[in-house]
């Protein structure tokens, strides 16, 4: 919740807001996001316009998840865009979708939680080229490089030496027939 009251709601009027605010429960999505209870930093501009106040600027804090592929724990920073009007209580705007203030009051949560959201990665990863899991048992792959079981071609190889097979052939099949005859006089 802020105070608007300083505003006095005089179009043009403006103040600029820094603040620390917990956060509320399941903010973020399944896979990643902002423990409750955490500090979150508010960078905020307020600006009075006609209709209402109008609120600028940015959240951030941390978020904590796990890997999509490898499901390690992992923490990172998030900065999410707030921008929204909040109209006056008694203002008759058209719009039945915005925001409205009570009273003097503006009520960031709900602002708040879509910003986190489209802040937050899909799909949240380690590190971007995460190896992610072996198919076979498990083991997270970014900690064995070298991790490969006996007995079983790994598919990726498999898949390579095929391609290998295929490129020793290929030199053969496509030499002319008809090439010079030192090949030849040397066999002789
Ligand atoms: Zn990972
Ligand atoms: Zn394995």
């Amino acid at each position: 919740m802020i105070d608007t009251h300083e505003l006095k709601r005089r179009a043009g009027s403006q103040r600029e807001v820094y603040f620390e605010a917990k956060a509320p429960a399941d903010l973020g999505i399944d896979v990643i996001g902002v423990p409750e209870g955490d500090l979150l930093q508010f960078d905020l501009r307020l600006e009075a316009v006609v209709e209402g106040v109008l609120v600028t600027g940015t959240a951030s804090g941390r978020v904590v998840g796990e890997c999509a592929r490898c499901l390690v724990d992992i923490e990172d920073e998030f900065l999410a865009d707030l921008q929204e009007l909040y109209v006056y209580p008694e203002s008759d705007a058209e719009d039945d979708e915005a925001s409205r203030m009570e009273g003097d009051l503006i009520d960031l949560e709900p602002v708040l939680r879509d910003a986190v959201v489209l802040a937050l990665p899909f799909q949240p990863l380690c590190t971007d080229d995460c190896p992610g899991l072996c198919p076979e048992c498990g083991a997270r792959l970014a900690d064995e490089p070298d991790h490969r079981h006996e007995g079983g071609t790994d598919q990726r190889w498999a898949a390579l030496s095929g391609l290998l097979a295929q490129a020793d052939v290929q030199p053969d099949t496509s030499q002319p027939s008809g090439s010079d005859d030192t090949g030849r006089t040397e066999e002789s």
